[in-house]
C-alpha cells in the first residue's frame, strides 16, 4: 500500500458481542493497520428491548463492555478508532428506543439500517420471487428507507439497496420510478451513504449500493463512506480497491469523515 495514499477509513465492522461475528475492537484496529487502513468504526448491532433474536446482537447488559472494548481500542494506538453503533430502522422501535440507546454514550456515527423483509432469503429461482413480488417487495423496502432517513436519528444509511442481497436485482427501470424519492429523503436529511463492499460476497455479487444508485447519489451530492460491513477481522477493508474504482467513476473524490455525529469531507 502506498502511504502518500491510504485506503478510506473503514466505518463498519462487528465484533464477537454480535453474537454473529468474531474479533475484538483491538483486533479489528491491529487489522486494520496492518492494511493500511487508518481509521475504523466499531458499529455493533443496538440492543433491542425484549430481543425476539437475541443469537444476532447484543444484549443490552452487554452495551457497557462493548463501550469499554471501544475505549480500550482506542488507547491502544494500532489506529483511530470511532464509537459507532449500527441501529437497525423498526418501525415499532423508533418510539424512542433508538434514541435512547444513543443517548447512552458519545457515539462517532451512527449507521441506520434495515434488516427485515422477504429480501433477507428469498433467492433467484424460487418459485415465490415472480416479477409482481419482486416489484412490491423493492417499492416496500424504498419507502422504508425514506421513513428511516425521515427519522432523523442516523448519520449514514448503510447497505442502502440490501434488498438485492440475495442476488434478485429489480429492472432498472423500477429502479429508476422508486429509488429518487429515498435518496430524495436522505439528501434532505442531510446523511450520507456507506459504499459496502459486504455485498460482493453475498448472492448480490457487487457492492451496495449499484453503479446506478451511486450516480443518483452524486447528482444529490450525498456524502459517502466506505465500509466493509466485516464481521472478521480479515475482512476488514475487503474489496475496498473495487469500491474506491466504483465512487471515481461516478465523480467522487471526497468521502464522509466523522467526529462526534460531525460530518466533513476528505479526499480518498
Ligand atoms: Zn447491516
Ligand atoms: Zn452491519
Amino acid at each position: 500500500m502506498n502511504p502518500m495514499n491510504p485506503l478510506p477509513a473503514d466505518y463498519h465492522t462487528h465484533t464477537h458481542l454480535c453474537r454473529h461475528a468474531g474479533g475484538t475492537p483491538i483486533d479489528y484496529a491491529r487489522a486494520a493497520a496492518e492494511r493500511g487502513i487508518p481509521e475504523i468504526a466499531c458499529t455493533d448491532h443496538i440492543p433491542f428491548p425484549d430481543d425476539p433474536n437475541p443469537s444476532i446482537r447484543m444484549p443490552r447488559e452487554d452495551f457497557p463492555s462493548y463501550l469499554a472494548m471501544v475505549r480500550e481500542a482506542q488507547n491502544a494506538g494500532f489506529c483511530r478508532v470511532l464509537l459507532g453503533i449500527e441501529a437497525d430502522y423498526q418501525r415499532d422501535l423508533v418510539g424512542g428506543h433508538i434514541q435512547s440507546v444513543l443517548d447512552l454514550a458519545d457515539f462517532d456515527i451512527v449507521l441506520g439500517s434495515l434488516h427485515t423483509g422477504p429480501f433477507w432469503d428469498l433467492a433467484p429461482g424460487d418459485p415465490a420471487a415472480t416479477p409482481e413480488f419482486v416489484e412490491q417487495m423493492n417499492r416496500t423496502y424504498y419507502r422504508r428507507m425514506a421513513e428511516l432517513a425521515r427519522t432523523r436519528l442516523y448519520d449514514v444509511c448503510a447497505h442502502f439497496d440490501i434488498v438485492k442481497r440475495a442476488g434478485i436485482h429489480a429492472p432498472e427501470p423500477l429502479l429508476a420510478e422508486i429509488v429518487p424519492p429515498a435518496l430524495d429523503a436522505v439528501a434532505e436529511a442531510g446523511m450520507a451513504i456507506e459504499i459496502n463492499t459486504s455485498g460482493r460476497d453475498h448472492g448480490a455479487a457487487e457492492p451496495y449500493p449499484s453503479a446506478l444508485i451511486l450516480s443518483l447519489m452524486r447528482e444529490r451530492d450525498i456524502p459517502i463512506t466506505f465500509g466493509s460491513d466485516a464481521h472478521d477481522p480479515a475482512q476488514i477493508g475487503r474489496h475496498f480497491e473495487t469500491a474506491i474504482v466504483l465512487a471515481r467513476a461516478a465523480g467522487y473524490t471526497q468521502r464522509a469523515q466523522f467526529r462526534r455525529r460531525q460530518i466533513t469531507l476528505v479526499p480518498f
